[in-house]
């Protein structure tokens, strides 16, 4: 999300309970359609079927006409960043990497959920950057509980890139989520030592690094919605659902969990 301010909403367990099966359907679809990411396929191939997924589950797409935004699903391809608009002309090659960021909406309630898939057979350059950033993620999770700062998430993030002389996004933030996409607090992928705010049971926020390859600079695309790399280098981007609870950080977008196949309504 772009950098803004709301208030902070404590979820209770039930809420909870409904937010884990909108965001463990998240997974669910992108588990599906990481099998259709092969060379050749379109961008709005892959959205289609995200749409007709959320048809079958009885799931609503969460970024369709969110902003504005025309599309169920938010691509980038290689040197984009985030927010890629789907489209007919872009055919997947063999050797690409591309992020798939998807979010639905379940009685109300939120998920959202970005992993980035290989197209093939993918350099080891860009291999290693998607597992780098998997693992950035997964190490900000581990740190989140009740009465930690929230930028120990950035700090946990930033160590994994900086080592291996990656850049951190710091345009784009993760967000709180409930029943609106993006809610208080942000979630910086950067340490901010400023930053006062404590993660607190109840609290349930997006973590999703965006890592460049090269520098940490994004432009924007004639779009106004696609940021690709400034120096034009690959990036990453992986994104859980995660609820803090009492026991520590849960990822809600974890497939097992979400609405059934076939519902009606
Ligand atoms: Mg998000």
């Amino acid at each position: 999300m772009k950098a803004r301010r709301s208030e902070l909403i404590l979820k209770s367990k039930r809420e909870i309970d409904l937010m884990r099966v909108s965001a463990s359907t998240v997974s669910e679809i992108l588990d599906e359609l990481e099998l259709l990411v092969v060379p050749g396929v379109t961008t709005f191939d892959l959205d289609a079927a995200a749409e007709t997924k959320c048809r079958e589950r009885g799931v609503t797409p969460a970024f369709k006409g969110l902003y504005g935004f025309p599309a169920c699903l938010c691509v980038a391809v290689n040197e984009e960043v985030v927010h890629g608009i789907p489209s007919k002309k872009r055919v997947l090659r063999d050797g690409d990497i591309i992020g798939l960021d998807f979010g639905v909406v379940y009685k109300g309630w939120y998920g959202d959920h970005a992993r980035t898939v290989l197209v093939g057979s993918v350099d080891a350059a860009s291999q290693k950057l998607v597992e780098v950033t998997r693992t950035c993620l997964e190490r900000a999770v581990a740190a989140c509980g009740p009465g930690v700062r929230l930028h120990e998430i950035g700090r946990k993030v930033e160590e994994g890139a900086v080592a291996q002389g990656y850049g951190v996004v710091r345009d784009f933030v993760g967000h709180g989520v409930g029943r609106r996409l993006h809610e208080d607090p942000q979630v910086p992928n950067y340490f901010d030592a400023h930053d006062r705010q404590v993660l607190k049971s109840g609290m349930v926020i997006c973590i999703e690094p965006m890592i460049n390859a090269g520098t940490h600079e994004v432009r924007m695309l004639a779009d106004d919605w696609t940021a690709v790399t400034a120096d034009g280098m690959r990036s990453a981007h992986f994104e859980h659902t995660i609820a803090i609870t009492d026991n520590g950080p849960e990822i809600l977008s974890r497939s097992g969990f979400g609405a059934a196949k076939a519902v009606a309504g």
